[in-house]
This record gives structure tokens, C-alpha cells and sequence, in this order.
């Protein structure tokens, strides 16, 4: 890979994502957020930042670091066509996945993760959690797969593989020996705890999944309340289970959709336990509107959804994420963070010119998959960026622009990607 030796860039960049500096405290931002810089790189990191003046901006484009996609499903992605769900419902997107799994081959898989990944890399991503079904005949050949995939793709693009697996799974011998695995190739252990409950043996299975990732060191990060009924008994389940059992991995919990059902009371305390736990949430607003609240013939006025601000205010982590791409359960989305901004904005009222609005896609994504660069532009953080074909934020947002990529301060040649090895394809 052949390293350019320097470059330098005069954009504009989110002022919540600069490092303070003396440079960088005459930038002036303007309401958008945004403010001029030039940022100077050599050797694949950013050596120098420097505040322009604001009547040389109105021609600059915008520079983000590059994109994260904390909760995704490349094993299932573009599945669609051959297992679609037409009626749109929860239930039926579980049956036609099923379906899917007697056909899936470690071949099929990789196949859909490679091209997830490939999409995702072009429009700019530096790292992306995939849930990977985790548990029948195809479950090891399947994570064979998908860790040499991890190789071929590290040096583009951050792969972080969690096992979805039913919470039984963990209290079976071969769910220990999965999990001894994981803590071996750095994988998280995953699973649904959704209604119908059963309290008492969830409670059991919760604990037993997280002695398991102690013993193992593993991450944690589950499908939790991804329902319209039974408001966050999961979450609650789960917040009394961490008040008997110390734990000392990360714990995510992806969803929490019918959180957002609590009356204000209930939902400020069960945050505040979340944030005293140190859970962090990863709130999917695609999925949850496109198969939550759904009745025949009628157009849904419930929206269960996490209660971003809320656990925010709480001080709670939240990113937000994309999770299915073109399978039974979700049949658009295109593995692109800034068009999921763009769709997330109307639906959850969080505007990225606010430092709480951009962070779930930014900062906080980087921290809830505890990625060692937090997404901050400064003297010695990686020259890695997404230039983007637009002046503004509204630019940016009214149709995913043309972009280019910047990794380690190499550009980018998208139209050598696919083919063989792509780190060999920098220039
Ligand atoms: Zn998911």
C-alpha cells in the first residue's frame, strides 16, 4: 500500500467533532455547526488544523470523519428477493427468516456480507456490528466465513461480529463453546428478549449470559423490547439481573423501542438505572416504524421508539443504526449512515447541526462499539474522512451526495474495490 506522504483539505467541519486547539478556537461556527478549517495530514494522520476566515467558506465543502454503522446484518442482507415479507409484520419477517436459514450456505453468506461490506466501505464507513445468526447446523462454518471475511476487509473497514442466538443457547454446552470462541476472536454475544416473556427463566438466562461473557470476556449487545406491548419489561429484567450480578463487559442494548411506551415517571428511572449500569443503547428507528404498531388497514399513530433524548439526558449512550438492509425484515436501506440521518431526522427530531443530534452517529456510535479512534478531528487522529459533494447540511441530507474517501490519508479508488484484495487498491 503505497502511503502519500502528505495533503491537505480547506472544508468545513461539525465544530462539535474538533479537538480544542488554539487554531481552532478562532474558528468561528455558524448556526449550522459547521466551521472552516484546514486540516493538513502526513503520513496517514492529521498533522495540522488551522481556523479559516469566514468569507473564504462559502465555496468549501463538508468533511466528516468517517461513518460507523454500530448495528447491522450483513448475513441476512439482500435476502429479500428470494424471502420476502409483503405483509410487513414482525411475525411474518421471523417466518420468512427462518425459511431463509434452510437455505443458507457459509458460501450464500459471505457472498452478502462481502457486498455489505464493499457498499458500505464506498460510502464511507470505517466500522460496522453485524448480528450474525448464530446457532443450528450452519452456525460454524457460517463464523469461518465471516472471519476471513473480517481479514480481508480489516485494513478498509472494521468488522465487529456479535452471535445471535436464542438466550437458551448460552446455557447449552455448545453456546459455551461459542462463547469461548468469540472471547478468542474478539466477537459479542447477542440474542432477543422480547414479549412473550417468561420472567422467571429470562431472568435465569440473563445471568447465565452474563456470567458467560465475564468468564470469556466478551461484549454483550442484545435485541431488547423490540415490541409494541409489554412496555421495557426487558430492560427491566435486565437492569435487576446487572444489580445482582457484577459485570465487566460492555452491555448494549440495541432497540428499546417500547421504552419510548412508559409513562415520563418510569421512563426517567429505568434510564437513570441504564446509565448507573453503564448500558448503552443503539435505537433503530427504520425497522421500529417500518414492522412496530402495525394494524390492518390503518395507518399507525403508535411509534414505539428508544427514547433518545431522554436516556441522553440521563446520560446514557445512544447511537443510532440502520440494522436490516433489504431482507424480510426491512426491504430498503443501503448500508449509508448519512441517508439513515437523513430518514432518522423527521422521525426522531434530531437535528445534526446539535451536538446531541449528531453524536448517535458519531462520537457516541464510536464509543458504544468502543473503537479505539472516538471520531474527534484532532493533531494525531487518523487523516480518515468522508468529503462530501455538498456545502451544507442540507445539502448533505436532501439525497445521499456524491462523496469521496479518504483512508489513512490515502483516497479511496472505488473502482478497484471489489475485485481480489482491496487493501493492495489504495493509491
Ligand atoms: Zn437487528
Amino acid at each position: 500500500m503505497t502511503q502519500r506522504k502528505k495533503g491537505s483539505l480547506d472544508v468545513l467541519v461539525p465544530r462539535g467533532l474538533v479537538g480544542s486547539g488554539e487554531a481552532v478556537l478562532s474558528a468561528s461556527a455558524k448556526e449550522d455547526g459547521l466551521c472552516a478549517l484546514r486540516i493538513s495530514w502526513e503520513s496517514g494522520q492529521i498533522s495540522g488544523l488551522e481556523a479559516i476566515k469566514k468569507e473564504d467558506a462559502s465555496s468549501l465543502k463538508l468533511l466528516l470523519p468517517r461513518l460507523l454503522e454500530p448495528h447491522a446484518h450483513i448475513d441476512k442482507a439482500f435476502s429479500w428477493n428470494d424471502f420476502p415479507n409483503f405483509k410487513g409484520s414482525y411475525e411474518d419477517a421471523l417466518k420468512a427468516n427462518l425459511q431463509e436459514h434452510k437455505n443458507r450456505t457459509s458460501q450464500i453468506v459471505f457472498g452478502r456480507a462481502d457486498r455489505s461490506l464493499t457498499i458500505a466501505v464506498k460510502n464511507g464507513c470505517r466500522a460496522i456490528r453485524s448480528h450474525i445468526d448464530s446457532f443450528g447446523y450452519f452456525a460454524d462454518p457460517i463464523w469461518e466465513a465471516l472471519l476471513e471475511l473480517r481479514k480481508k476487509w480489516h485494513a478498509l473497514i472494521e468488522l465487529q461480529l456479535v452471535a445471535l442466538a436464542p438466550l437458551e443457547y448460552w446455557n447449552t454446552r455448545e453456546g459455551d463453546l461459542l462463547a469461548s470462541r468469540l472471547g478468542r476472536e474478539g466477537g459479542l454475544l447477542g440474542g432477543v428478549l422480547a414479549p412473550p416473556f417468561n420472567r422467571e427463566l429470562s431472568s435465569d438466562l440473563l445471568a447465565q449470559m452474563l456470567k458467560l461473557a465475564n468468564q470469556y470476556n466478551c461484549g454483550i449487545d442484545l435485541h431488547i423490547d423490540e415490541s409494541d406491548t409489554e412496555p421495557a419489561v426487558g430492560l427491566n429484567q435486565l437492569v435487576q439481573v446487572l444489580d445482582h450480578n457484577e459485570v465487566n463487559v460492555s452491555i448494549t442494548c440495541s432497540h428499546a423501542s417500547s421504552m419510548g411506551l412508559l409513562s415520563p415517571v418510569d421512563l426517567r428511572r429505568l434510564s437513570e438505572r441504564l446509565a448507573h449500569h453503564h448500558v448503552n443503547v443503539i435505537a433503530l428507528p427504520l425497522t421500529n416504524f417500518w414492522l412496530l404498531g402495525r394494524q390492518s388497514k390503518t395507518t399507525p399513530l403508535l411509534r414505539p421508539l428508544a427514547p433518545i433524548s431522554q436516556l441522553q439526558k440521563a446520560g446514557v449512550r445512544v447511537a443510532i443504526g440502520g440494522d436490516n438492509v433489504q431482507d424480510s425484515w426491512f426491504p430498503a436501506g443501503t448500508f449509508d449512515p448519512l441517508a439513515l440521518m437523513s430518514f432518522s431526522m423527521p422521525l426522531t427530531q434530531l437535528a445534526p447541526w446539535q451536538r446531541r443530534g449528531l453524536a448517535p452517529f458519531t462520537t457516541s456510535a464510536a464509543a458504544v462499539m468502543d473503537l479505539k479512534w472516538d471520531g474527534i478531528v484532532r493533531i494525531g487522529s487518523p487523516a480518515d474522512f468522508v468529503l462530501l459533494e455538498a456545502s451544507s447540511w442540507s445539502e448533505a441530507l436532501s439525497k445521499p451526495p456524491q462523496r469521496k474517501v479518504l483512508i489513512n490519508g490515502n483516497w479511496l479508488d472505488e473502482t478497484i474495490i471489489p475485485k481480489t484484495n482491496p487493501i493492495e487498491h489504495l493509491n
